[in-house]
């Protein structure tokens, strides 16, 4: 029996990155996604659909079953947990790393520490391993200015060419996790719908090993 495929793709700077790989499996868009409202899209695979989501709700999807397989960002699922996924591929698209950070030439305060994120769960794990005691707060954007403007010591936060940390007199401190965009799939699709999925993994497989080979 032939089932239908949900694929769950993150918003933003990796889906266009993204698209290419899912055509090389043979997943092709019909719509043009700037130009559509759908949040379900069909694509020139008739079992085969696509949802585009905030990159957060991926891994929920996925988890829960309301797409087999995921497109999103390491960085999302370490803070997500990534409980009951599988993460079968690491696609090596939008590469960057996760890092401490804080005012340039400044060493962070003794005791307790004040941390900007919007990477709460992380940065609780994160702080907690090392011993060391830290105030989490959560930030939805613009984690560079709390430093400045005194509501926190240091932040957690993405770190790509480190342009926008030293526009806003910040330096990275250290480094949490080297990141990048993942396929991740249902653990109960798996196993049911593994004669399908596991083409479409192999096929984005060979494509992501060609274009590192270039
Ligand atoms: P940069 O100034 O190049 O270090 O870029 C850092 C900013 O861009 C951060 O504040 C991030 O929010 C964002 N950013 C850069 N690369 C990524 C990525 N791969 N995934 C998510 N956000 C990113």
């Amino acid at each position: 029996m032939t089932e239908t495929i949900t694929i769950a793709l993150s918003k933003g700077r990796i889906l266009k990155e993204t698209l290419p790989l899912l055509e090389e499996a043979g997943i092709e868009l019909i719509d043009d996604v700037d130009k559509s409202r759908k949040l379900v899209f069909p694509t020139t695979d008739p079992n085969v659909r696509i949802l585009i989501l905030r990159a957060t709700d991926v891994p929920t999807y996925v988890q829960y079953g309301g797409a087999d397989l995921g497109v999103v960002g390491k960085d999302v699922l370490m803070e997500h947990g990534a409980e009951g996924l599988y993460e079968p591929l690491d696609l090596n698209i939008a590469r960057c790393r996760l890092m401490t950070a804080g005012p340039r030439g400044q060493q962070p305060p003794q005791g307790r520490l004040r941390v900007a994120t919007k990477f709460v769960d992380l940065a609780r794990r994160y702080y907690a391993a090392r011993g060391r005691q830290a105030d989490i707060i959560k930030l939805y954007g613009a984690m560079e200015l709390a430093p400045i403007l005194g509501l926190a010591d240091e932040i957690v936060d993405i770190v790509d060419t480190g342009n926008t940390l030293k526009a806003n007199g910040l330096e990275p401190r250290d480094l949490i996790a080297d990141i990048s965009t993942r396929l991740v799939a249902n653990r109960a699709s798996m196993k049911t719908k593994h004669r399908q999925l596991q083409p479409i993994i192999d096929k984005m497989s060979a494509a992501v090993a060609q274009r590192q080979a270039h």
